[in-house]
């Protein structure tokens, strides 16, 4: 069965930033189908549930209460990386919006609530090696 990086929130883990999970229903086709391999970068990089929600600004991750967290962000992508060699995957979906995880839409950097085009770091980062990032929007064409 080939393997598939996934965002852990979205196979149910509460993982996010508000301690919640985004569990996606079409979870159980993907199991018929793929090897999940659930992974979060913002926990593996060392950030705690619940955690201050950051955005990406000018290149850097920051938190809401101002302090860069960039290192950890890099941390968690550069794990994702290694998981993805190591195991050779080539295909990740992950949950798009995320300062992490986003491949087609990011917040704006500045806690407004505004949604511009761009990407996470460990989005960023995968693709980067080949990795094809898929949002949580795009499962169904992972499964036809
Ligand atoms: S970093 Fe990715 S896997 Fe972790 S909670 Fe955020 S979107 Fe989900």
């Amino acid at each position: 069965m080939e393997k598939i990086l996934i965002s852990a929130c979205l196979v149910g883990d509460k993982v996010r930033y508000d301690g919640k999970s985004q569990y996606n229903p079409l979870i159980k086709e993907l199991l018929d189908k793929y090897e999940l391999v659930p992974f979060c970068p913002e926990v593996e990089g060392g950030l705690k549930t619940p955690r201050v929600p950051s955005e990406i600004y000018k290149g850097k991750v920051i938190n809401k209460e101002g302090k860069d967290v960039t290192y950890q962000f890099n941390s968690g992508a550069d794990k994702a990386v290694n998981i993805c060699k190591y195991l050779e995957i080539k295909i990740a979906i992950l949950k798009d919006q995320s300062p992490s995880c986003g491949s087609k839409e990011i917040h704006d950097g500045k806690f407004t609530g505004r949604l511009i085009k761009g990407k996470g770091i460990t989005a960023t980062k995968l693709e980067q090696i080949g990795v094809k990032v898929y949002t949580e929007n795009e499962i169904e064409e992972l499964l036809k």
